[in-house]
């Protein structure tokens, strides 16, 4: 048995076919298997499958561990809506509780297992990462100054990384598909519902709404705070929308190139994400907390470079001051779009 609970919210009667129960607990047991090679203690992780996944992760508020507001909870991101959500009872993070929105586990197509299994396995690798983190990981504290903003947004990125890179590594163990020609591959995400072309034009529209906001804000002058906390979240969620969408592109036989060669040109982006991926793909997925320790220290570092340098293209720098710091708004003709607009 592994340390997974499933419980069901409402907890109504056992609508959960026992097939499914049972691809849980083994998708829990190969998670397990992680811990037991990093040499990590058993984590007890309890799985909600929730009519309602949004209000249960509020409820959570207070009870978990970590800096983030769950009391506005909600489930959109840049790419589309998220599934799941894990969150840490404890600070070694060795007890997670899992939110799962019920809707995936309810579809009655014939292939929703490969869905739920992936959407499962992204969920308790994140519990494994982050009880790995916190056995040797980098110790980030929370702040507000932009070299460590971008830190942050680096750490989130490179987690959603790992955890898509761990949950194909154990979907593969759930079993094999037969090809029309007769041969049989593992079982992947990609299987069904690729989502890579989706979250790559969500975060080239991402980024132009973040190049206008800054031009917004040069022609009006007005609340330049507003502006630089809507361009830091925006860039959050294009990082984690390109690690998803690289790590299935990963994956995928079909179009095996990397994701660098469809991004385009001109945007800031092509440079940055050439830079991150090649800093991510240098994390070890499965090793010892003190290795991945200092793994993830140095890739936080280097990243947080590449993402000051990706604001500097969209006109933003920055400069320390006696209470926090400064941001500099650069003119249009040193800034993304316009930079390049002559050519
Ligand atoms: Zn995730």
């Amino acid at each position: 048995m592994s340390g997974l609970v499933v419980h069901l919210d409402p907890p109504d009667g056992a609508w959960m076919e026992s097939h499914t129960l049972k691809m849980l607990h083994w998708l829990g047991a190969v998670v397990d298997g992680f811990r037991e090679r990093s040499e990590l203690p058993r984590a007890a992780v309890e799985l909600i499958v929730s009519d309602d996944a949004a209000a249960a992760i509020r409820t959570l508020h207070g009870s978990v561990v970590g800096v983030e507001d769950l009391g506005n909870f909600t489930m959109e991101r840049v790419g589309g809506v998220v599934a799941a959500k894990t969150m840490f009872r404890n600070d070694d993070h060795s007890e997670a509780v899992v939110i799962l929105d019920s809707t995936i586990f309810k579809s009655p197509a014939a292939d929703a297992w490969v869905t739920q299994a992936h959407v499962v396995a992204h969920e308790l690798a994140h519990t494994y990462i982050g009880q790995l983190r916190s056995a040797g990981g980098a110790h980030l504290a929370p702040s507000y100054l932009p070299s460590e903003v971008a830190q942050w947004l680096v750490r989130f990125a490179l987690e959603e990384y790992l955890a898509d890179r761990l949950a194909a590594l154990t979907l593969s163990s759930l079993g094999s598909v037969t090809l029309p020609d007769g041969t049989s591959r593992p079982v992947r995400s990609a299987d069904v519902g690729p989502v890579a072309g989706e979250f790559l034009s969500a975060a080239g529209q991402a980024l132009c709404e973040v190049a206008d906001l800054i031009s917004r804000y040069r022609n009006t002058g007005h609340d330049l705070a507003g502006m630089w906390r809507s361009t830091y979240t925006a860039t959050e969620q294009i990082l984690i929308a390109l690690a998803h969408a690289e790590s299935e592109r990963e994956e995928s036989v079909e179009n095996p190139s990397s994701l660098l060669a469809d991004l385009d040109d001109v945007t800031p982006l092509r440079t940055a994400w050439a830079e991150l991926y090649e800093i991510f793909i240098r994390v070890p997925l499965l090793g010892p907390p003190a290795e991945f320790g200092a793994a993830e220290a140095a890739s936080l570092a280097a990243g947080a470079r590449v993402v000051l340098q990706l604001w500097e293209e969209l006109g933003l720098t920055f400069s320390d001051a006696d209470e926090g710091f400064r941001i500099h708004v650069a003119h249009p003709s040193s800034s993304w779009p316009y930079r390049d607009a002559g050519d």
